[in-house]
């Protein structure tokens, strides 16, 4: 019998690859709903198909602005709606997060069917720690600006998680060896899919290894974390000051540094002089 639905948005979390990881609510949800609404109706008409699903769908990606979030809005006040995106969980790295807040904020009310992700997949089978992690999206494709995400979340204490693309891997490699010397790195690749795997070793050796075999399909690059509060060696406050010379002053360089390690400013300020 199918089940009737209170209106409302359903965020529904779809496969990132093996079809078979839907929840069995999920299936009863998407089959219940007035819409979906999705980013990519090909992509999730082949999933609604696959489930013998007939369920509207109504385009709600990147691009929406406020008319198709009202419009939507207007429709789950009536009518129950769910958002998927084209793989894995809506609003992480996808679509979703303003029209939640817009949901809230008309008192319309929100459900959550957690399933696949590819940031926790990757995670769960890395080997790094997982007691503190850091999913931070899609490093930027600027070198500089790579450079300074990488060095504000190396300070952090925990396991960073990032979603990068195939042909962006080699560069990302490359900056967290220099910016994050001696980290543990993993590099989940499709995952679910028959050509999963996960390749870890020091960023240098996970380089090494793409460079042989170029990698291709999806990836989730992870970063262990730091040796913990023993201070930055001298070696590694030397790599990132020449980094960050690239493309600032001395005294620049010297404040961010001393800020990312805790090492003293003047005496990096003097280093950063003799590098220059
Ligand atoms: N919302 C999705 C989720 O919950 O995982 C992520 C969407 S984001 C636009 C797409 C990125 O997620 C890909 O570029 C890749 O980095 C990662 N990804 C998605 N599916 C993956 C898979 N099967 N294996 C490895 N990484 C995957």
């Amino acid at each position: 019998m199918e089940q009737v639905l209170q209106p409302g948005l359903y965020i529904v979390a779809t496969p990132i690859g093996n079809l078979g990881d839907i929840t069995l609510r999920a299936i009863e949800v998407l089959r219940a709903v007035s819409a979906v609404a999705c980013e990519d109706s090909r992509v999730t008409g082949r999933l609604l198909n696959h489930l013998g699903i007939k369920s509207r769908m109504i385009r709600y990606d990147d691009h929406a602005g406020e008319a198709d979030r009202d419009r939507l809005l207007a429709l789950m006040r009536e009518q129950p709606v769910a958002l998927v995106s084209d793989a894995g969980t809506p609003l992480v790295s996808d679509p979703g997060y303003r029209l939640v807040k817009a949901a809230r904020e008309s008192g319309i009310a929100v459900t959550t069917l957690p399933g696949a992700n590819a940031a926790v997949a990757g995670l769960t089978i890395s080997g790094l720690p997982s007691d503190r992690f850091v999913f931070a999206g899609f490093l930027p494709t600027k070198a500089k600006a790579r450079e300074n995400e990488l060095l504000e979340l190396g300070a952090v204490q925990a396991t960073l998680i990032f979603y990068e693309t195939a042909p962006r891997l080699a560069a990302a490699l490359k900056a967290i060896g220099t910016v994050l010397p001696g980290r543990e790195i993993a590099v989940a690749r499709e995952l679910t899919k028959t050509f999963e795997e996960c390749i870890t070793g020091s960023a240098e050796d996970v380089a090494a290894h793409f460079a042989e075999k170029p990698p291709r399909g999806e990836i989730v690059l992870m970063v262990g974390p730091g040796a913990g509060k023993s201070p930055a060696s001298t070696a590694d406050a030397d790599e990132m000051l020449r980094s960050e010379l690239a493309t600032s002053k001395p005294s620049q360089a010297a404040s961010k540094v001393a800020k990312l390690t805790g090492l003293d400013r003047k005496t990096l300020y003097a280093r950063a002089l003799e590098l220059k």
